[in-house]
């Protein structure tokens, strides 16, 4: 496989570089954000290594540029604190996963395994309604063709939706599903949610997909949804 690895400490670079090329991978390496983005958009990796602090161009940068260029190679992101916000934002920006340093190299390697059999899985199909596209693969949205970015909560919602349209989906069903057991279904963060995701998928079109049932929950769908 071949991978990319950017990462501006010389000594982790190589040091992640010979490991992944004892276990037969082809590795590239960059030193700084612009090079970086530059290679993934150039060439075809099937896996990128992305540390988060970078000079030129931090991580969630370049990760957020290419995936709104269309690169859909998985994102491995590494991270020098161990802070959920840094987390939280590198998976926003489309990683796939992360891992904070310092690491030891079988739990990167590991990482890389994972991500790599993911990324090899047979296409899945793209879901679609009317001009609403959503990847489930690269994890891309758009809408008449124009990119939507969403927060990893959001996708996890629009894509529930879509598995499901047509269906009246009560806050009790998308909390199970989207959120998880212990969601307490009378509390208002779906409501917040679906009007993020309102704003993001349905202002300014014509159609509007994402309908409220007064009592009952949401449903998406290119129909008018029955009073
Ligand atoms: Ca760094």
């Amino acid at each position: 496989m071949k991978i990319l690895v950017v990462e501006d400490e010389q000594r982790v670079a190589q040091f992640i570089q010979k490991g992944l090329k004892e276990e037969g991978h082809a590795v590239d390496c960059a030193y700084d954000g612009e090079e970086g983005g530059f290679l993934a958009e150039v060439n075809e990796y099937d896996l990128i290594i992305l540390d988060l602090m970078l000079p030129k161009k931090n991580g969630l940068t370049v990760c957020s540029e290419i995936r709104e260029r269309g690169v859909s190679t998985p994102v491995l992101m590494l991270t020098a604190r161990d802070a959920v916000q840094d987390k939280v934002r590198g998976l926003d920006a489309g990683a796939d996963d992360y891992l904070t340093k310092p690491f030891v190299f079988d739990e990167l390697l590991a990482r890389v395994r994972a991500l790599l059999r993911r990324g090899s899985e047979s296409k899945a199909p793209i879901l679609k309604i009317i001009d609403l596209e959503l990847d489930p693969m690269s994890r891309r949205v758009t809408r008449g063709g124009k990119p939507i970015r969403l927060t990893t909560k959001e996708y996890a919602l629009l894509e529930y939706m879509m598995r499901n349209p047509d269906r009246v989906l009560s806050r009790t069903r998308i909390g199970e599903h989207v959120w998880d057991m212990n969601f307490d279904p009378e509390s208002n963060v779906i409501d917040v949610y679906v009007s993020h995701l309102r704003n993001k998928v349905d202002k300014g079109f014509d159609v509007s997909l994402i309908h409220t049932l007064r009592g009952q929950g949401y449903m998406l769908t290119e129909d008018a949804p029955p009073a």
